[in-house]
């Protein structure tokens, strides 16, 4: 018997550098690293927790991974749940390219939920204000957090409204 009510699956998407594998680590194993300078790319992690009385499974999907998450899922977005777009507050090319991800999900996927996420909210030097990034998600109609994967602030929230959110959904929609 499965150890878990449900299995949603995450798709991770931005620009390179912008914190994608360091919010898994610190999701996952609850580890941060500042000593990478490129990108560490993590294939996917996997993380079991309850919510109220139901055992969610998310396995979450690094896009540094991809060539492997083709090889195991078709393409990139087959049975997805959810897809979080990532940006770096304190780089704002990262931040214009935000809708260059949306439109990916938009185009390619139907019935998943997405999450904006501005990350390394640390940083006191920004270049993209909490605004810009609320303005960014109400156009698009998607939900909106700021983070920081190296102080944990919001990490856990991020993935657990993702779960939520989809769980909300799947519900809703019956098997
Ligand atoms: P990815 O290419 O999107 O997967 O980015 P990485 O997770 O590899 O992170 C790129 C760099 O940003 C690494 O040097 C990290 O140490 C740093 N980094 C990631 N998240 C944060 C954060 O929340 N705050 C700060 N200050 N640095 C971060």
């Amino acid at each position: 018997m499965a150890d878990y009510d449900y299995l949603f699956k995450i798709l991770l998407l931005g620009d390179s550098g912008v914190g994608k594998s360091c919010l898994l680590l610190r999701f996952a194993d609850d580890t941060y690293t500042d000593s990478f300078v490129c990108t560490i790319g993590v294939d996917f992690k996997i993380r079991t927790f309850r919510q109220g009385s139901t055992v969610i499974k998310l396995q979450m999907w690094d896009t540094a991974g991809q060539e492997r998450f083709r090889a195991h899922a078709g393409n990139s977005f087959r049975n997805v749940n959810g897809v979080m777009v990532v940006y770096d507050v304190t780089d704002k090319a990262s931040f214009n390219n935000v809708k260059h991800w949306l439109q990916q999900v938009d185009r390619s996927t139907e019935g998943v939920n997405t999450l904006l996420v501005g990350n390394k909210c640390d940083f006191s030097s920004r270049a993209v204000s909490f605004d810009e990034g609320q303005e960014m998600a109400d156009l698009w109609g998607v939900q909106f957090l700021e983070t920081s994967a190296k102080t944990a602030h919001n990490v856990q929230a991020a993935f657990e409204t993702m779960a939520q959110d989809i769980l909300q959904r799947v519900q809703r929609q019956g098997p």
